[in-house]
């Protein structure tokens, strides 16, 4: 396989040969690409989301294609994720070439390159796609990845009205950080059209966030994570905008 076209435009940060989680229904790889213009404080790949980092260490390539090549008929998936993959720009050669191999490819996407999404759902390239809905969007600077994230606000919107057009299967998620409170998480839910797939994700600290407090108004956060059964009955509050939410 010819990557040297594309190769120099990619950075691949880390490779997970195996998962069955990642890809709804499938058995897939989950390629992780460095760099994001968000810094959300609960980042469990913090490590990566600088992509000219000194010292950060790189996959090549090739030889990530060549294992999803061995692995044709043994995969079903393969997941582009990051980072945020979306800021590539030899992704859609990449996903092109993920494609041709046969895989199912699925996106995990903060949504704020709505023109990339665009541009591989345009050429058929996609088959799933997670987006992250990070907090209300008039909160996505505060504790949603900084003043890049506070921009992206319009942009990730505009996400999702293609995705609720594309006729791909999507899902929107929520990681249930602290300070979303019932009342945000109410006006998030109200915000979109009944989807099919609406996900609260536990928040996992990853030791260092220092982030465990309220923001904000007094009902904000409650400076403690939210637990699972927590999640069961915030999921259950919004039920009559989003009937199909589900928790894990
Ligand atoms: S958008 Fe995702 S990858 Fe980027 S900083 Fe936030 S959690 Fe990390």
């Amino acid at each position: 396989m010819n990557v040297v076209s594309f190769e120099k435009n990619l950075r691949i940060a880390g490779l997970q040969k195996n998962s069955t989680v990642d890809f709804p229904g499938l058995l897939s790889a989950v390629v992780f690409f460095a760099g994001c213009n968000f810094r959300c404080y609960y980042c469990h790949n913090s490590a990566i989301l600088d992509s000219a980092a000194d010292g950060l260490p790189l996959l090549r390539v090739g030889e990530v294609m060549d294992f999803l090549d061995r692995r044709r008929g043994l995969l079903d998936g393969v997941v582009i994720s990051g980072g945020e993959a979306t800021l590539q720009q030899g992704l859609y050669a990449f996903a092109k070439n993920v494609k041709a191999m046969g895989y199912k490819v699925k996106l995990d996407t903060n949504g704020s390159r709505p023109e990339t999404v665009a541009s591989l759902l345009d050429g058929g390239l996609l088959d799933f796609v997670a987006v992250d809905y990070k907090a209300p969007f008039r909160m996505y600077g505060e504790v949603g990845g900084g003043p890049a994230a506070h921009e992206a606000a319009g942009r990730v919107l505009e996400t999702f009205g293609l995705l609720r057009d594309a006729g791909v299967p999507y899902e929107i998620r929520v990681t249930m950080i602290p300070e979303i409170t019932e009342k945000a998480l109410a006006e998030m839910a109200e915000s979109l059209p009944r989807l099919e797939r609406f996900a609260l994700q536990l928040y996992r600290p990853t030791g260092d966030d220092g982030r465990l407090r309220p923001v904000g108004d007094e009902e904000a956060g409650r400076g403690q994570p939210y637990t699972p059964t927590d999640l069961e009955r915030l999921a259950k509050g919004i039920r009559y905008a989003q009937p199909n939410v589900t928790v894990r």
